[in-house]
Protein backbone atom coordinates (compact mmCIF):
# COMPACT_ATOMS: atom_id res chain seq x y z
CA UNK A 1 0.00 0.00 0.00
CA UNK A 2 1.38 3.77 -1.01
CA UNK A 3 1.90 5.83 2.37
CA UNK A 4 -0.21 8.72 3.57
CA UNK A 5 1.34 11.21 2.38
CA UNK A 6 1.41 9.61 -1.25
CA UNK A 7 -1.96 8.99 -0.92
CA UNK A 8 -3.24 12.43 0.25
CA UNK A 9 -1.40 13.69 -2.89
CA UNK A 10 -2.88 11.32 -5.34
CA UNK A 11 -6.22 12.68 -3.83
CA UNK A 12 -5.12 16.19 -4.52
CA UNK A 13 -4.85 15.44 -7.41
CA UNK A 14 -8.15 13.66 -8.47
CA UNK A 15 -9.65 16.84 -6.51
CA UNK A 16 -7.60 18.95 -8.74
CA UNK A 17 -9.51 16.88 -12.07
CA UNK A 18 -12.80 17.01 -10.47
CA UNK A 19 -13.01 20.76 -8.26
CA UNK A 20 -16.96 20.68 -8.81
CA UNK A 21 -18.12 16.98 -8.66
CA UNK A 22 -21.23 16.54 -7.10
CA UNK A 23 -24.04 14.45 -6.43
CA UNK A 24 -25.63 13.57 -9.80
CA UNK A 25 -28.81 12.17 -8.58
CA UNK A 26 -31.48 14.59 -8.69
CA UNK A 27 -33.75 14.98 -5.99
CA UNK A 28 -35.16 18.22 -3.83
CA UNK A 29 -35.41 17.03 -0.45
CA UNK A 30 -33.49 13.91 1.84
CA UNK A 31 -36.87 11.69 1.38
CA UNK A 32 -36.25 11.55 -2.40
CA UNK A 33 -32.31 11.17 -2.22
CA UNK A 34 -32.84 8.28 -0.07
CA UNK A 35 -34.98 6.49 -2.78
CA UNK A 36 -33.20 7.37 -5.49
CA UNK A 37 -29.98 6.04 -3.43
CA UNK A 38 -31.92 2.64 -2.85
CA UNK A 39 -32.73 3.04 -6.81
CA UNK A 40 -29.35 3.55 -7.81
CA UNK A 41 -27.47 0.20 -6.69
CA UNK A 42 -25.99 -1.60 -9.92
CA UNK A 43 -27.58 1.02 -11.78
CA UNK A 44 -26.61 4.43 -13.08
CA UNK A 45 -27.65 7.85 -12.25
CA UNK A 46 -28.44 9.08 -15.54
CA UNK A 47 -31.13 6.06 -15.79
CA UNK A 48 -31.82 6.59 -11.90
CA UNK A 49 -32.50 10.60 -13.20
CA UNK A 50 -34.69 9.13 -15.82
CA UNK A 51 -37.08 7.12 -13.49
CA UNK A 52 -37.69 10.01 -10.77
CA UNK A 53 -38.21 12.64 -13.04
CA UNK A 54 -41.86 10.99 -13.04
CA UNK A 55 -41.70 8.44 -9.82
CA UNK A 56 -40.93 12.04 -7.70
CA UNK A 57 -44.30 13.58 -9.42
CA UNK A 58 -46.20 10.46 -8.27
CA UNK A 59 -45.24 10.30 -5.24
CA UNK A 60 -44.11 12.60 -2.65
CA UNK A 61 -44.72 10.93 0.67
CA UNK A 62 -43.90 7.35 2.38
CA UNK A 63 -47.62 7.21 2.33
CA UNK A 64 -47.84 7.59 -1.32
CA UNK A 65 -45.77 4.36 -1.86
CA UNK A 66 -47.53 2.45 0.64
CA UNK A 67 -51.33 3.68 -1.15
CA UNK A 68 -50.17 1.44 -3.84
CA UNK A 69 -50.00 -2.22 -5.10
CA UNK A 70 -46.14 -3.43 -5.27
CA UNK A 71 -47.16 -4.06 -9.25
CA UNK A 72 -47.77 -1.29 -9.46
CA UNK A 73 -44.29 0.69 -8.00
CA UNK A 74 -42.34 -2.32 -9.91
CA UNK A 75 -44.12 -1.04 -13.16
CA UNK A 76 -43.31 2.63 -12.34
CA UNK A 77 -39.86 1.47 -11.95
CA UNK A 78 -39.18 -0.82 -14.15
CA UNK A 79 -36.96 0.21 -16.42
CA UNK A 80 -34.58 -0.17 -13.82
CA UNK A 81 -32.13 -3.39 -12.54
CA UNK A 82 -33.41 -5.50 -9.90
CA UNK A 83 -36.69 -3.04 -9.92
CA UNK A 84 -38.54 -5.64 -8.17
CA UNK A 85 -36.37 -5.99 -4.94
CA UNK A 86 -35.86 -2.08 -4.98
CA UNK A 87 -39.85 -1.71 -5.51
CA UNK A 88 -39.80 -4.23 -2.30
CA UNK A 89 -37.43 -2.26 -0.46
CA UNK A 90 -38.93 0.68 -1.24
CA UNK A 91 -41.93 -0.15 0.31
CA UNK A 92 -40.31 -1.44 3.42
CA UNK A 93 -38.20 1.74 3.59
CA UNK A 94 -41.95 3.68 3.61
CA UNK A 95 -43.31 1.68 6.05
CA UNK A 96 -40.53 1.94 8.87
CA UNK A 97 -39.80 5.54 7.73
CA UNK A 98 -43.37 5.89 9.14
CA UNK A 99 -43.20 3.33 11.99
CA UNK A 100 -40.48 4.46 13.34
CA UNK A 101 -39.72 8.43 12.65
CA UNK A 102 -43.27 9.66 11.52
CA UNK A 103 -42.41 9.76 8.15
CA UNK A 104 -39.41 12.06 8.26
CA UNK A 105 -35.79 11.30 7.18
CA UNK A 106 -34.07 10.37 10.19
CA UNK A 107 -30.21 12.35 10.36
CA UNK A 108 -27.89 10.71 12.42
CA UNK A 109 -25.87 7.11 10.40
CA UNK A 110 -27.60 4.73 13.79
CA UNK A 111 -31.07 5.43 13.08
CA UNK A 112 -30.45 5.76 9.08
CA UNK A 113 -29.30 2.09 9.24
CA UNK A 114 -31.88 1.22 11.31
CA UNK A 115 -34.44 1.36 8.37
CA UNK A 116 -35.26 -1.49 5.83
CA UNK A 117 -32.82 -1.62 2.96
CA UNK A 118 -30.35 1.57 4.07
CA UNK A 119 -26.55 0.03 4.06
CA UNK A 120 -23.78 2.05 5.27
CA UNK A 121 -23.25 3.46 1.65
CA UNK A 122 -26.55 4.82 1.66
CA UNK A 123 -26.55 6.33 5.18
CA UNK A 124 -23.10 8.01 4.02
CA UNK A 125 -24.60 9.64 0.63
CA UNK A 126 -27.42 11.26 2.81
CA UNK A 127 -25.78 12.04 6.02
CA UNK A 128 -23.32 14.19 3.51
CA UNK A 129 -25.74 15.14 0.49
CA UNK A 130 -28.71 15.99 2.59
CA UNK A 131 -27.76 16.85 5.84
CA UNK A 132 -23.89 18.32 5.01
CA UNK A 133 -22.17 15.87 7.81
CA UNK A 134 -18.51 15.26 6.96
CA UNK A 135 -19.42 11.63 5.13
CA UNK A 136 -17.15 9.37 3.03
CA UNK A 137 -19.55 6.51 1.20
CA UNK A 138 -17.67 3.98 -0.61
CA UNK A 139 -19.26 2.79 -3.68
CA UNK A 140 -18.32 0.91 -6.36
CA UNK A 141 -16.22 3.52 -7.70
CA UNK A 142 -14.53 4.71 -4.44
CA UNK A 143 -13.52 0.96 -3.97
CA UNK A 144 -12.12 -0.10 -7.09
CA UNK A 145 -9.90 3.42 -7.65
CA UNK A 146 -8.83 3.62 -4.18
CA UNK A 147 -7.44 -0.51 -4.67
CA UNK A 148 -5.98 0.57 -7.93
CA UNK A 149 -3.85 3.12 -6.51
CA UNK A 150 -2.49 1.49 -3.91
CA UNK A 151 -4.44 3.45 -1.20
CA UNK A 152 -6.12 -0.02 -0.42
CA UNK A 153 -4.97 -3.97 -0.41
CA UNK A 154 -7.52 -6.03 -3.09
CA UNK A 155 -8.29 -8.17 -0.74
CA UNK A 156 -9.68 -5.01 2.12
CA UNK A 157 -13.59 -4.84 2.46
CA UNK A 158 -15.82 -1.39 1.77
CA UNK A 159 -15.51 -0.67 5.39
CA UNK A 160 -11.42 -1.03 5.32
CA UNK A 161 -11.82 1.64 2.38
CA UNK A 162 -13.76 3.56 4.43
CA UNK A 163 -11.55 3.76 7.18
CA UNK A 164 -8.50 4.11 5.33
CA UNK A 165 -9.71 6.85 3.56
CA UNK A 166 -11.39 8.69 5.99
CA UNK A 167 -7.73 8.55 8.04
CA UNK A 168 -5.78 9.92 5.04
CA UNK A 169 -8.19 12.70 3.95
CA UNK A 170 -9.19 15.54 6.24
CA UNK A 171 -12.60 15.27 7.93
CA UNK A 172 -13.94 18.16 6.08
CA UNK A 173 -13.20 16.85 2.72
CA UNK A 174 -15.04 13.97 3.43
CA UNK A 175 -17.96 14.85 1.55
CA UNK A 176 -16.39 16.59 -1.51
CA UNK A 177 -13.80 13.80 -1.72
CA UNK A 178 -16.51 11.11 -2.02
CA UNK A 179 -17.92 12.85 -5.01
CA UNK A 180 -14.43 13.53 -6.67
CA UNK A 181 -13.31 9.94 -6.53
CA UNK A 182 -16.95 8.97 -8.25
CA UNK A 183 -16.11 11.27 -10.85
CA UNK A 184 -12.38 10.02 -11.37
CA UNK A 185 -13.71 6.68 -11.27
CA UNK A 186 -16.90 7.30 -13.50
CA UNK A 187 -14.88 9.09 -15.92
CA UNK A 188 -11.41 8.36 -16.07
CA UNK A 189 -10.50 5.37 -13.86
CA UNK A 190 -13.52 3.59 -15.76
CA UNK A 191 -14.01 -0.02 -15.08
CA UNK A 192 -13.33 -1.60 -18.10
CA UNK A 193 -11.15 1.06 -19.63
CA UNK A 194 -9.67 3.32 -17.30
CA UNK A 195 -7.60 6.46 -19.43
CA UNK A 196 -4.20 5.10 -18.19
CA UNK A 197 -2.64 6.75 -21.45
CA UNK A 198 -3.43 10.11 -20.00
CA UNK A 199 -3.79 9.57 -16.18
CA UNK A 200 -1.70 11.98 -14.21
CA UNK A 201 -0.81 9.47 -11.74
CA UNK A 202 0.24 6.85 -13.63
CA UNK A 203 3.71 6.86 -12.71
CA UNK A 204 2.56 6.27 -9.04
CA UNK A 205 0.08 3.87 -10.15
CA UNK A 206 0.66 0.31 -10.06
CA UNK A 207 -2.09 -1.14 -12.11
CA UNK A 208 -1.80 1.51 -14.59
CA UNK A 209 2.13 0.61 -14.95
CA UNK A 210 0.82 -3.27 -15.12
CA UNK A 211 -2.16 -1.96 -17.70
CA UNK A 212 0.56 0.30 -19.80
CA UNK A 213 2.99 -2.84 -20.12
CA UNK A 214 0.21 -5.16 -21.44
CA UNK A 215 -1.03 -3.30 -23.62
CA UNK A 216 2.37 -2.13 -25.46
CA UNK A 217 3.26 -5.97 -25.09
CA UNK A 218 -0.04 -6.58 -26.87
CA UNK A 219 0.57 -3.79 -29.62
CA UNK A 220 4.64 -4.90 -29.94
CA UNK A 221 3.21 -8.78 -30.79
CA UNK A 222 0.32 -7.64 -33.01
CA UNK A 223 2.95 -5.91 -34.73
FE1 LIG B 1 -6.72 4.41 -12.98
FE2 LIG B 1 -4.97 3.93 -14.89
FE3 LIG B 1 -4.91 6.26 -13.62
FE4 LIG B 1 -4.17 4.04 -12.38
S1 LIG B 1 -3.16 5.00 -14.13
S2 LIG B 1 -5.52 5.63 -11.57
S3 LIG B 1 -5.57 2.52 -13.26
S4 LIG B 1 -6.55 5.51 -14.94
Amino acid sequence: MVSKKKALEMIDVIADMFPDAECELKHDNPFELTIAVLLSAQCTDNLVNKVTRSLFKKYKTPEDYLKVDIEELQNDIKSIGLYRNKAKNIKKLCQSLLDQYGGQVPHTHKDLESLSGVGRKTANVVMSVAFDEPSLAVDTHVERVSKRLGINKWKDNVKQVEERLCDIIPKERWSKSHHQLIFFGRYHCIARKPKCDICPLLEDCREGQKRMKAMKKEVGTND
